[in-house]
């Protein structure tokens, strides 16, 4: 039997976990990536829920864990500093996770674990695509043609190509809350916690430790403009109007961030999608059900997705495969899009009256009566049905 061909546009943790089962499924894989070279930025995301198990089939935990940010606790503080209250944990999926680690970090190790055969080719995105009953034919903005039995769209919460093919089936919740993250220079203040400040105006400012010796560090706010079409400078601008003052250590991350070549800004929208396939095309991660960092566990679907996507196509067709493929992971996205109206409000207090009850609040959910309850807010990407088999290899 000739091997089945796929194309998995996008060379992120989604594209790169689809690359890695489908080619251990035995299909001839290329992966196309829009960016000139492998992207490296990206700050904190972490493994969680079935994450873990397939993780563990890859062969891949040990070296994840090898690269754990070395956080070790979430803590909420004053703009003096001073902890106001811990989030409790409850085993490896608390605020903190067991496995915390850089988006680069993570989509790295997957890329440099990639089983042999695998082709993926930078700087040269898909133009075109004709979906035919027999096959899907991709062509590059170069005019390269590859022929294959599947595309994989996996290029993460502003997709083109999967507005082209799924532009009237795309829903889109904007959340209204906007959010930088940057590298900045560490501190003898910083320590291995996660610390979190609430300021008026709706504004949060975090800093987390890394494993670089830098200090990761975000800003974000509610109700704000979307700022997902600024750029760099236009960007800096509008979170240094909007976080002069909003105290503690938001002068010191402004300052970061001027001279910081990783800053990512993002307008938190999730996706949401009645169906992630249409004949031989399917998405995969943010382009098919982007959660945001609002519901969690991004990362950790993106991961699974890959997985479940190959073995649901190691045992049919490609047709009955997606239809697989989606009806395992639809409850597990579903669950974490679920983003409740009164958490925005509540996670950005606007008033200082707001803020003074927030902290009350905080005080008594993290008391020993609550923290259990608290820590399973964190559990995402959890399920109790078996990850589906994979087949061998059909080659
Ligand atoms: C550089 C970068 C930094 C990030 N930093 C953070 C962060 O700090 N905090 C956070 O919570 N989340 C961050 N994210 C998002 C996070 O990685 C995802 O939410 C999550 O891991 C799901 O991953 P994904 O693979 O579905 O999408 P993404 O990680 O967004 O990856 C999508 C990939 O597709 C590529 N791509 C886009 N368009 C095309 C195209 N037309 N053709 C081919 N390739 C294309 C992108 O370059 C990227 O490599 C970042 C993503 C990127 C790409």
């Amino acid at each position: 039997m000739t091997a089945r061909r796929a194309v998995v546009s996008g060379a992120s943790i989604a594209g790169l976990s689809a690359a890695f089962w489908l080619r251990r499924t035995g299909w001839e894989v290329t992966v196309l990536e829009r960016a000139g070279a492998f992207r490296d930025g990206g700050q904190n995301v972490d493994v969680r829920g079935v994450a873990h198990e397939v993780l563990d089939r890859m062969g891949l935990t040990a070296a994840v864990k090898a690269q754990n940010t070395t956080e070790t606790a979430t803590v909420f503080v004053d703009a003096s500093g001073r902890v106001r209250a811990e989030l409790p944990t409850d085993g490896p999926d608390g605020a903190t996770a067991e496995l915390e680690v850089l988006r680069g970090d993570f989509a790295r190790t997957i890329l440099d674990h990639l089983p042999e055969g695998v082709e993926v080719g930078y700087g040269d995105p898909i133009a075109e695509v004709v979906d035919g009953q027999d096959e899907v034919e991709v062509t590059t903005r170069s005019g390269r043609v590859l022929r294959a039995d599947l595309l994989v769209i996996a290029e993460g919460v502003r997709s083109a190509t999967r507005d082209r093919l799924f532009g009237d089936l795309v829903g889109r919740r904007v959340l209204g809350i906007a959010m930088a993250f940057g590298t900045i220079p560490r501190t003898s203040t910083d320590d291995s916690r996660w610390r979190w400040y609430n300021a008026v105006g709706g504004r949060q400012v975090h800093l987390r430790p890394d494993n670089h010796g830098t200090t990761r560090a975000m800003l974000a706010q509610a109700r704000s403009e979307d700022v997902s079409g600024l750029d760099r400078a236009a960007a800096l601008a509008h979170f240094r109007a909007r976080f002069a003052d909003a105290g503690w250590e938001a002068r010191r991350v402004l300052d970061g961030f001027d001279r910081s070549d990783d800053v990512y800004v993002d307008h938190l929208t999730q996706i949401t999608m009645s169906t992630w396939h249409r004949g031989r095309v399917c998405l995969a991660g943010d382009a098919a059900w982007c959660v945001t960092p609002m519901g969690g566990g991004g990362s950790s679907l993106a991961l699974v997705g890959g997985y479940v996507l190959a073995a649901s196509l190691s045992t049919g067709s490609v047709e009955d495969g997606l239809a697989a493929y989606e009806e395992w992971m639809r409850p597990l996205v579903d669950d974490v899009q679920k983003v409740p109206d009164w958490v925005i409000p509540f996670a950005y207090p606007r008033t200082r009256v707001g803020l003074a009850l927030r902290e009350v609040v905080d005080k008594v959910m993290t008391s020993r009566l609550f923290a259990p309850i608290i820590a399973k807010v964190s559990q995402v990407a959890r399920t109790e049905r078996p990850l589906p088999p994979i087949a061998a290899a059909r080659t």
